[in-house]
């Protein structure tokens, strides 16, 4: 059945074309270009140590542990995947940036806490992930005991301004077709046994990508009655992208770390800061 449009629809129809056409494409640049200040809130910015930064003080303050130093010392650092960007140690001297720079995607491979990997072995999960998963990478969500505000940043990433399918990313329902499995919340004694057999279902080759402060350490709810440990314990974990909650930005820059798109940039000098450095894709490394 054929269905006519009145005359004043017809000129609503044309105007949102003229519209769009205006406006033309509003599809964030990222990765070809660095995010833009509104594509990384200053709330998902962790903080900076500065000269004037009184370590001890901080770790009093700050409600997750995620300042780690030791008594008498004027150095220590700054646990990202514990930090839940509350901004409690700015009175302890810890700077907030207000605009997003490199130190604003903190996504990484995942290591033992406090560890970090060689320059060679970031490069050998590069390689071996871009050639398994660079024609498409299937992405299944679980939420294990989460606040509800990463699972809709990560759902974010499929409206048309983030456009996942752009990049070969794909969110999907079924274990059976997913090359990552996505972890959100804290996990908790009722998710245990769900958390392992999603896991288990999945076929073999497969990541596993940590999101947020809660499945990487506990973020809020560590130390609560139904909270088991953070989900390494459990399952393994490929990529942390911390944050409470990352901006989708963020958690884009670990997909594509996830799937060999994106490489770290790592350093064995154990002075630096890992995570911290310029970010590379495979674009840019084609265009040198
Ligand atoms: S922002 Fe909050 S959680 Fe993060 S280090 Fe500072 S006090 Fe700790
Ligand atoms: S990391 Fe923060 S935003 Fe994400 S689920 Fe946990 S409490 Fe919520």
């Amino acid at each position: 059945m054929r269905t006519q449009i009145g005359e004043g629809e017809q000129i609503m129809v044309k105007l949102w074309v003229l519209r769009g056409l205006k406006k033309g494409i509003l599809t964030s640049k990222y990765p070809n270009k660095a995010p833009t200040e509104e594509e990384i809130p200053i709330k998902a910015i962790p903080p900076a140590a500065t000269d004037s930064s009184d370590w001890e003080e901080g770790q009093k303050i700050c409600p997750t542990g995620a300042i780690e130093t030791e008594a008498g010392r004027k150095a220590g650092r700054i646990h990202t995947g514990k930090c839940i960007y509350c901004q409690r140690c700015s009175v302890a001297g810890f700077e907030f940036s207000n605009t997003a720079n490199s130190n604003s995607l903190q996504a990484n491979f995942a290591t033992d806490v406090g560890g970090r990997l060689s320059n060679a072995e970031v490069l050998k999960r590069y390689e071996s992930n871009w050639k398994t998963f660079k024609k498409s990478f299937h992405i299944l969500m679980i939420d294990v005991g989460s606040c509800n505000s990463c699972n809709l940043e990560v759902l974010n990433l499929s409206n048309p301004y983030y456009d996942l399918n752009r990049l070969g990313i794909f969110l999907t329902n079924s274990p059976k077709h997913a090359d990552a499995l996505i972890v959100v919340g804290a996990l908790n004694k009722a998710m245990f046994d769900i958390l392992k057999r999603t896991y288990e279902s999945i076929p073999n080759p497969k990541l596993v990508i940590a999101v947020g402060a809660c499945p990487i350490s506990g973020g809020v709810f560590q130390g609560t009655e139904s909270f088991v440990s953070p989900v390494r314990d459990i399952i393994p974990v490929d990529v942390d992208i911390p944050g409470c909650p990352p901006s989708p930005i963020q958690i884009l820059q670990g997909l594509l770390i996830a799937m060999g798109t994106m490489k770290p940039s790592y350093s064995d000098d154990p002075s630096t800061k890992p995570g911290t450095s310029t970010m590379s894709t495979r674009k840019e490394e084609a265009i040198v």
